[in-house]
């Protein structure tokens, strides 16, 4: 169970959320780091009080250094101060809640002073899973998930001691804002569309990943690394309601399923208290009015991002990170409104017939494959 934490990106969905089950559970925080935020994170150091709290903005580093002048909270900026948020002795805990690659070396650094990984940024291991999970094992470093799927899965899992047992992973999926439209309608998709997700609120980049179910695809990497199953034996479902988590099949036919409602404070929490479990914040399922539970099968045509990221699962080696830059630049570009909805897909898909895969590549390698990935989407 962590007693000390530090939260990298504390002032997003994740962030603020991890910071509630915090406050609830009376664990101490060591240190806070957030992009540009400046106030927020302010709020956030005067009321938690770490040792340590990180813009990676210096110009707002600089400026909360002087807001908070009359405390003890340390001020840093830049990558460096993430890289000393990730590190800091105080923590026992980091809970990775950054959105993108750039979390990739801060999550190396934690795992590297054993530090218990509260995983949220799943870009990072679908990008670099397996240097990810080497370094874990080398340096015995947990790797808790807190994405809702993985969290579901870990509990699914608990108790089982051959892996050999499991027949598949089965993740569940919402379907997003766009489920059963054409692609002749997902055409015509706004930003403002994209953002509006019936079941879950978060920011704006895993939200376009939802309408796109790239999310989906990304969520099959992050589960073939953190379970180490092939590809083949992780199947998508859709369940619109979102009650189901997620679901172990077990060579048996025994079907393993954790259930809750939608809040993601759940299993940020679980991550904090594993092997423990506690009253917290998260809310209560009411099974008895919740209403039918349903399930269909992905549209793989329609929604070409998750065939993409399917096909990156399979592919292996430094597909997953050329699949991530691309995606991570396209949905920058559609949020900036510079393309369409469908556009992000095409340009994902032309990056990866364009740069060639490395096989089990070093840090380096996947640092190349995501600079290309980016450059090949302008
Ligand atoms: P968000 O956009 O709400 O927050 C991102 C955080 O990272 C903010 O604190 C921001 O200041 C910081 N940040 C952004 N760019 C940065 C940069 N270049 N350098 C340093 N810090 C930077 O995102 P979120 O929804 O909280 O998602 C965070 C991560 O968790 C993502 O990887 C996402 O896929 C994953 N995740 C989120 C949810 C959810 O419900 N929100 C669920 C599962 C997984
Ligand atoms: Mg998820």
């Amino acid at each position: 169970m962590s007693n000390c934490v530090s939260i990298l990106g504390s002032t997003g969905s994740i962030g603020r959320q991890s910071l509630e089950v915090i406050a609830a559970c009376g664990m101490k925080v060591a240190a806070l780091t957030a992009n540009s935020n400046v106030k927020l994170l302010e709020e956030q150091a005067r009321r938690f009080q770490p040792k340590l709290a990180v813009l990676m903005d210096d110009q707002a580093a600089a400026d909360l250094k002087i807001r908070l002048a009359d405390t003890c909270v340390q001020v840093a900026g830049g990558p460096e101060g993430l890289l000393a948020a990730a590190s800091l002795p105080q923590a026992d805990t980091v809970i990775t809640a950054v959105v993108g690659m750039v979390g990739l070396r801060p999550t190396l650094t934690a795992i590297r002073e054993g530090k218990r990984i509260g995983l949220a940024n799943k870009e990072t291991l679908v990008c670099a899973g397996s240097l990810v999970l080497e370094e874990a094992r080398d340096y015995g470093a947990q790797i808790i998930p807190v994405d809702s799927e993985h969290s579901a899965l870990f509990q699914c899992l608990e108790g089982n001691r051959d892996r050999g047992e499991v027949k598949r992973l089965i993740l569940t999926c919402s379907g997003g804002p766009f489920y059963g439209k054409t692609a002749a309608e997902l055409k015509e998709m706004t930003r403002e569309d994209a953002l509006q997700h019936p079941n879950w609120s978060m920011g704006a980049k895993i939200t376009v990943d939802s309408a796109t179910l790239m999310n989906k695809g990304l969520e099959v990497i992050e589960a073939m690394h953190l379970y180490h199953m092939p590809p083949e034996k992780i199947s998508v479902i859709i369940h619109r309601e979102s009650i189901i988590h997620s679901l172990v099949e077990y060579c048996d036919n025994a079907m393993i399923a954790q259930l809750g409602a939608p809040d993601m404070r759940l299993p940020i929490q679980y991550a904090l208290t594993w092997p423990k479990r506690m009253p917290g914040p998260a809310k209560e399922l009411d099974l008895w009015n919740c209403g039918p539970l349903t399930f269909g099968t992905p549209d793989l045509n329609t929604f070409h991002c998750l065939e993409l990221a399917l096909q990156a699962a399979r592919t292996g080696g430094t597909a997953g990170a050329v699949l991530n830059g691309a995606n991570e630049a396209a949905v920058a570009q559609f949020l900036a409104g510079e393309i369409g909805f469908l556009d992000i897909g095409e340009r994902v898909d032309r990056a990866m017939a364009q740069i060639p895969v490395v096989q089990n590549p070093g840090l380096e390698d996947i640092l190349a494959a995501d600079r290309a990935a980016r450059e090949a989407i302008g």
